[in-house]
């Protein structure tokens, strides 16, 4: 009897992970390979963020490391590999010099930062966390300061902002943009998260970046476009992400922004699915876990001989900035509408109506991120079947 070719799943992320668990519930028999770049930890990504205000370090927010997870999903899972390119016609993952044969191939391998050339010889402190081990070396490299400069006040470097700050470091947000979150957030909510992170004693530089980063004794000196110079312990780069394509486009699959696929997650070349922060689904690049989560559960199916296409209801975004609740659903990109605001304070109600009068996103800080759930309700699913 010859050996059955395995389902071959790469990336142990969220996604990766969360596909293994909705397939294991529907076939617990066919092979399955996870190959991945790291240790294969299991630990949830938007906890990184909440590391000081939970009192977690690295170590403890790991949930379990390969071996357990290889056990409990019933799966192979190979640290620690690179795949290095893809032969869609012979079905081949290439790891270097190795190969592995898959009879379904997923790629859920994330993005990567965006990281900015800047001038100065302190390239070695400025720190990305996309992943445990970043957040490992950025803790171990933080256990002497007290210090920390943020390029970018998006989702991600406003969390870290909040959460260092809850630790008890000092903290400077450097961003070009004039408000807060600027993809996400109206102008008069971005204005209320501000105004409580600063009083937190958060320090904002906006409309200006940083241009040089050079050390200084254990730490930096970064001199802004404004011509402000900075003194921090150490620079944490939170200023954008970007799918991983570079692999799928060298073996032909069709890419844009993310790997390109339809709502059933099949990319282009036969057998090849994605999935999570490297996908672009049905023209959609969602960098968060509800997507990888609907994907996940409609993959599964496909996956075990049911093709599903994946449906996305509405998806609000939980900003983690305890000093300020804060809960967006964007409208659609090409939304026809207004934003109508009741601000008091802190607490901001940001309701994005369209000519007759229905929300079709909304943006709510303070108590006003109570309503969320209720407003969820009335947004518009993204997909209506
Ligand atoms: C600080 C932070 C806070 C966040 N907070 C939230 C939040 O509150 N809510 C929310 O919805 N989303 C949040 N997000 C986003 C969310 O965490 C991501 O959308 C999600 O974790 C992406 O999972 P993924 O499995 O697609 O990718 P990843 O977790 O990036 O996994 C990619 C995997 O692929 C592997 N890999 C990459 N390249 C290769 C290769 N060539 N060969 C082999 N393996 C490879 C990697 O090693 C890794 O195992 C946050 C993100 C960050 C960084």
């Amino acid at each position: 009897m010859t050996e059955q070719t395995p389902i071959v799943i790469v990336g142990t992320g969220l996604s990766g992970y969360s596909l293994v668990r909705e397939f294991r519930k529907l076939d617990k028999e066919t092979p399955v390979i996870m190959v991945t770049a790291d240790d294969g930890v299991s630990y949830s990504k938007p906890m990184l963020s909440t590391g000081f205000t939970k009192d977690k370090d690295a170590d403890g927010l790991a949930q379990a490391n390969p071996e357990a997870m290889a056990e409990q999903l019933g799966v192979e899972i190979r640290p620690w590999s690179t795949v290095t390119g893809i032969d869609t016609d012979a079905h081949e993952l290439k790891l270097g010099d190795q190969s592995i044969r898959y009879a379904k191939l997923v790629l859920a391998w994330g993005a990567d930062v965006i990281r900015l050339s800047l001038d100065g010889n302190a390239q070695d402190r400025v720190h990305s966390i996309n992943d445990l081990m970043d957040y490992r070396a950025f803790r171990k490299a933080l256990a002497e300061g007290k210090r920390v400069a943020i390029m970018g006040a998006g989702l991600i470097g406003c969390e870290f902002a909040n959460d260092l700050r809850n630790g008890g470091y000092e903290v400077d947000v450097i961003a070009p943009d004039s408000s807060l979150m600027p993809s996400l957030l109206p102008e008069t909510a971005a204005g209320a998260v501000q105004a409580e992170l600063e009083r937190l004693g958060v320090r904002f530089h906006l409309g200006t970046v940083v241009e040089r980063a050079e050390k200084q004794g254990s730490g930096v000196e970064l001199t802004l476009g404004n011509g402000e110079q900075l003194q921090a312990d150490l620079v944490v780069s939170a200023v954008g992400l970007r799918p991983r394509t570079e692999l799928a486009r060298d073996a032909g699959i069709r890419s844009g922004r993310g790997i390109q696929v339809n709502r059933a997650l099949e990319t282009s070349a036969p057998d090849v699915f994605a999935l999570g922060d490297c996908a672009e689904v049905d023209g959609r690049v969602l960098l968060y876990v509800l997507p990888l989560m609907a994907c996940a559960r409609a993959l599964a199916k496909t996956l075990a001989g049911t093709r599903t296409e994946v449906s996305y209801g509405t998806m609000p975004v939980m900003v983690k900035t305890p000093c300020c609740p804060t809960a967006v659903c964007p409208p659609p990109m090409d939304a026809e509408g207004e934003w109508q605001v009741e601000r008091d304070g802190a607490d901001v109600k940001a309701l994005f109506r369209s000519p007759d009068g229905d929300t079709l996103g909304f943006a709510v800080t303070g108590r006003f991120a109570l309503e969320k759930q209720t407003l969820a309700k009335e947004v518009p699913p993204i997909h209506r079947d």
